[in-house]
């Protein structure tokens, strides 16, 4: 699918579609870059998690400049960045973007050493991110096919989740959430603590990747409308 497939996701008007479209083609550019390069061999501890808040034995700072690096090539100066402003989200616009490149980095390395991470209190066990992005994906199950759902992180990790729960503060049941549809995309918002995931029937032509943009996009799309 090229940018228009997964604009159309989303989008209804025009300004939806060029905006999102530049976005989308910016954060590929930066992410085949981080997928190419070698990245350094990390020495972690599953035991220690979030493995960004304490379960990696050194070589994050070395990761960071890889990152910062392919920012500077692509002419976007994003000045100061600490593994701290990292780990406290506390960074904004292209500062963000560095964040979330640079926790997509750490899952690269850590994905192909098969630690069974699972969620922790639904927070993400590799960058201990909050995930917004669900797919339902049918399984088949010994007799029936059922309908699983998969929290995917921004940083890369996915695993199976129960279906009616906020990851955020863990309250339970259909009527616990308000839902918005808005083009594919239904927005499910937890009435108790607010936090909201946007959620899509699997198709194994999408790249997560670009969906997570289009689903934060329309995120940040949905909290402008609700001022
Ligand atoms: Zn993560
Ligand atoms: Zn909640």
């Amino acid at each position: 699918m090229d940018y228009r497939g997964y604009v159309d996701l989303l989008c209804s008007t025009e300004d939806c579609r060029s905006e999102l479209e530049e976005v989308l083609r910016v954060f590929v550019e930066l992410l085949d870059d981080v997928k190419e390069l070698r990245l350094p061999d990390l020495d972690v501890d599953p035991s220690r998690l979030p493995l960004l808040a304490g379960g990696v034995r050194g070589g994050l700072e070395g990761v960071l400049e890889i990152v910062k690096d392919i920012f500077r090539r692509h002419e976007l100066d994003v000045g100061y960045v600490s593994i701290r402003d990292v780990i406290e989200g506390s960074l904004e616009g292209e500062r963000a973007l560095v964040s979330m490149l640079f926790k997509r980095a750490l899952y690269e390395v850590v994905r192909g050493k098969d630690l069974r991470l699972q969620w922790v209190n639904g927070r993400c066990p590799v960058c201990g991110s909050l995930p917004i992005l669900a797919i339902v994906r049918r399984e088949r199950g010994e007799i029936f096919s059922r309908d699983v759902l998969y929290l995917r992180c921004t940083c890369g990790f996915a695993e199976s989740y129960e279906h009616f729960k906020c990851p955020s503060c863990g309250v339970r049941g259909r009527d616990a959430f308000e839902y918005n549809i808005v083009g594919e995309i239904t927005y499910r918002t937890c009435s108790r603590c607010g936090h909201t995931i946007g959620i899509l029937r699997d198709n194994p032509n999408l790249d997560l990747d670009l969906i997570m943009l289009v689903v934060m996009y329309g995120l940040v799309a949905l909290a402008k409308e609700r001022l």
